[in-house]
């Protein structure tokens, strides 16, 4: 089998410290499932501001570039907060990932049956929660041109910003979506608001066209506030979440609050080609940094979302996501997720022992 390569981007604060027990999970599986996987390493966020001046310097867009898919762990801090806006180490967050063109955003909400204690909501309705939303990255009202604050003939301040999505973009993302409905229970909610927003008229259409290349997927088209109101309503009854970026923005969060704790989701960005970059949901946790108590739970699991959608590995992601299980049902749990009854264990003890549930 032909050698892949995964650029690894480990981060500021407790990047380091939950991308080192990620690539023991990954180190490990490579060597069960024989994937020839080679690991380089690069400089993004806060480290790359320290070694280069630049958040997202040009040594690791090429590496990127060159890459099958990017591990990455968080970026950002307070010692990087006074610096000018656009050298902060959000922006090479961002710099990334336009210049790979990583329109699709893929958040699974998953619930651990063994943590639904851990949900604002009642453990009936989340235990088994299995939701994956697939936002938009790229487009929409926050990249959407004109935009700014400009005064009126009146002396009065105005604020503008532009919804827009062209056909391409919307064509592309609902691709994907439905590539993803595939492969789980083949259903797809497209959510919009073409009651009111006709750029969100044109959504739906082609939402419909796209469709048609997926007769097995069920698809069905519901308003955002109704979207929203459901979710906490009942999350189960939703399987793939299509919508443009804003929507996105605020339905994953919500639907990632649902599982209780941000230490255990996983993200995807995808690209046309289905190379992407891999990282938690979380930030960078300055907060807990050098302490040894971050959950790397998230990013081991961002691990086996990398072998799925960008590997092609789709056994040694079930490998790693069953040994996560596993190692919950042994009641190992980090401090984020830990409840009376259950062991308290650190970062390494947590990575190790999904190594060893491998
Ligand atoms: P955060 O997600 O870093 O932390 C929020 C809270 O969750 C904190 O109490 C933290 O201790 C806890 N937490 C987060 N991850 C955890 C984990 N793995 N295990 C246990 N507890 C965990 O959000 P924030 O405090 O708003 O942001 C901190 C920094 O991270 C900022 O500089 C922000 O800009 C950056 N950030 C980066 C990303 C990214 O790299 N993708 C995303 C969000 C925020």
């Amino acid at each position: 089998m032909k050698n892949r390569r995964v650029l690894v981007l480990p981060g500021d604060n407790i990047g380091p410290e939950i991308i080192a027990e990620a690539v023991k999970v990954l180190d490990r599986v490579n060597d069960n499932f024989e994937l020839n996987i080679d690991l380089e390493y690069g400089d993004l966020g806060g480290a790359a501001i320290d070694a280069t001046g630049e958040p997202c310097p040009e040594a690791t867009v090429i590496k990127a570039k060159a890459a099958d898919a990017i591990l990455l762990g968080a970026v950002g801090g307070p010692k990087w907060d006074g610096i000018e806006r656009h050298l902060r180490p959000e922006k090479g967050l961002l710099n990334i990932r336009s210049a790979l063109d990583l329109f699709g955003n893929l958040r699974p909400a998953i619930m651990y049956p063994q943590l639904a204690h851990a949900s604002s909501l009642k453990a009936e309705f989340v235990s088994g929660l299995d939701i994956l939303i697939v936002r938009e990255l790229v487009g929409g009202i926050y990249f959407g041109e004109p935009r700014g604050i400009r005064t009126l003939n009146n002396g009065e301040r105005e604020g503008f910003n532009t919804y827009k999505y062209a056909e391409s973009e919307i064509r592309r993302i609902a691709r994907m979506a439905f590539e993803a409905a595939m492969v789980r229970d083949k259903r797809l909610c497209s959510v919009d608001k073409s009651n009111v927003l006709e750029a969100t008229i044109l959504w739906r259409e082609i939402v419909e066209q796209i469709s048609l290349e997926y007769p097995e997927v069920e698809l069905s088209h519901m308003y955002v506030d109704n979207a929203a109101m459901q979710l906490v309503k009942e999350p189960k009854q939703f399987d793939v979440i299509v919508t443009g970026n804003m929507f996105g923005d605020i339905l994953s969060d919500t639907a990632a609050m649902l599982t209780g704790s941000i230490g255990m989701l996983p993200s995807a960005s995808l690209d046309k080609n289905g190379v992407g970059m891999y990282e938690p949901c979380h930030g960078s946790a300055p907060d807990i940094a050098g302490e040894g108590v971050a959950n790397p739970l998230a990013t081991i699991l961002s691990v086996a979302m990398m072998l799925r959608y960008s590997l092609n590995a789709p056994s040694a992601a079930d490998a790693i996501e069953s040994a996560v299980s596993s190692v919950l049902d042994d009641g190992l749990r980090t401090g984020d997720i830990f409840t009376e009854g259950m062991t308290k264990v650190g970062t390494v003890d947590m990575g190790n022992a999904v190594v060893r549930a491998l």
